[in-house]
């Protein structure tokens, strides 16, 4: 008798419905607006105060601040700018290599490349999908060597002074022990927390661990503004020339328009901030469902010897933003067919990104030796993952 062979796609596609029902199509992740959003967007229109100043802006830089325990937040129109704004304010330029993970979104790469400086990409943890602290050590160890306090690339001969670690899909980085390996290379930290909205790490919000901190808004993010984004820090002097360099760099000059520097006009419009503090509102909310559909696809995973999901790491409370697994033993190909498969039945999972040296314009970086993040891009399908799927 013949027994028909059951495929990986069918298997997942079972275990996705087991967790979150037939509804379809499921998207990867999907934004929820509610009464409060239109109304705080409609004061905006009927108030007239639409663009670069208005009430919302403060009033929501206020609310991360209360959200996240920091003590200032700069809200700008995208992550990106967020980014480039940060290595601007910490001095980045061409004579710098800055240390970034090869598994990120390719904004973390440009952002390096706007300020002329390089990237250059290192490995990561399979445990928490970011920078691997240890890993880091033993690499700067062969590669760095450190003349009068900063530390030099002794191949290329370029400072190395910045990391910018990045909490993929919201699982937070070990900070604990990436401080100590930046303490011991002279290294200061930017961190990439575009995704880590509602993540912490020893009860600290990501982004609170270094210089600044990136937080985005797009609209497939945790929290959505349309397009936005904030830059989190402890110091009032960071914050305010943040602040100054979002704003074109006016200084405050009456009716006159003095400049006292090449500056940008990265502020948030204050029609972003106003839906910024009504999406706010629902993040508890968010965060809880998020971690309970996390809960449910862990526990269907765990019965499954092809797929490991991944956990929220040791010490950390992640806002699980995209649920993954890793298809184990699966090459490539075969986790590019599976995503198809599930196409097919209104089941949207994506791979994850392209290592960054694989793309042309980073294809020259210097980069670490990446076996863990090559396992990672190889074998990694993250799911859908959207709130109301915790219902
Ligand atoms: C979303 C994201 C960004 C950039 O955010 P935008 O707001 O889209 O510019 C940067 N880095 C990572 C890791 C992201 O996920």
């Amino acid at each position: 008798m013949k027994t028909k062979k059951r495929t990986k796609s069918a298997d997942l596609a079972e275990i996705i419905t087991k967790v979150v029902g037939h509804e379809r199509p499921l998207y990867l992740h999907e934004p929820e607006f509610g009464e409060l959003d239109k109304k705080l967007v409609l004061d905006c229109i009927e108030t007239g105060w639409v663009s670069s100043t208005g009430r919302y802006v403060e009033e929501f830089e206020k609310k991360i601040c209360e959200f996240t325990g920091a003590n200032y937040a700069v809200v700008v129109t995208n992550g990106t700018s967020a980014l480039h704004l940060s290595l601007i304010e910490a001095g980045a330029g061409p004579q710098d290599e800055i240390l970034c993970p090869a598994v990120t979104f390719v904004a973390t790469a440009n952002a390096i490349s706007y300020v002329g400086a390089t990237p250059h990409f290192i490995d990561s943890s399979l445990s928490t999908l970011g920078i691997d602290p240890s890993a880091l050590d033993a690499y700067l160890e062969t590669i760095a060597e450190t003349k009068d306090g900063v530390t030099f690339n002794k191949h290329s001969g370029k400072k190395i002074r910045f990391i910018m670690p990045v909490h993929v899909f919201g699982h937070p980085v070990d900070m604990d022990m990436l401080v100590d390996v930046s303490n011991k290379h002279n290294l200061s930290i930017i961190e990439d927390a575009s995704e880590g909205l509602g993540s912490f790490h020893n009860g600290i919000h990501v982004g609170l661990f270094g210089r600044s901190g990136v937080l985005s808004f797009n609209g497939n993010k945790i929290l959505t503004t349309g397009g936005g984004g904030a830059i989190i820090t402890d110091s009032i002097k960071i914050a305010e020339r943040l602040k100054h360099l979002s704003t074109t760099a006016k200084v405050n000059s009456g009716y006159e328009f003095i400049h006292d520097e090449v500056g940008y006009n990265y502020r948030l419009p204050n029609l972003n901030a106003a839906l910024g503090c009504a999406q706010i509102e629902h993040l508890p909310s968010a965060l809880k469902r998020k971690r309970k559909l996390a809960n449910k696809y862990k526990q269907e995973f765990d019965k499954h010897a092809d797929f490991r999901f991944i956990e929220e790491p040791e010490n950390c409370k992640s806002n699980f933003w995209l649920n993954a697994i890793f298809c184990e033993n699966a090459n490539h190909a075969e986790v590019i067919q599976i995503i198809n498969d599930l196409e097919q039945y209104g089941i949207f999972c994506r791979p994850i990104w392209k290592l960054m040296p694989k793309l042309k314009m980073y294809s020259f970086s210097p980069k670490a030796p990446l076996i863990k993040a090559e396992s990672i891009e190889r074998t990694l399908i993250s799911l859908p993952s959207s709130a109301k799927l915790g219902d």
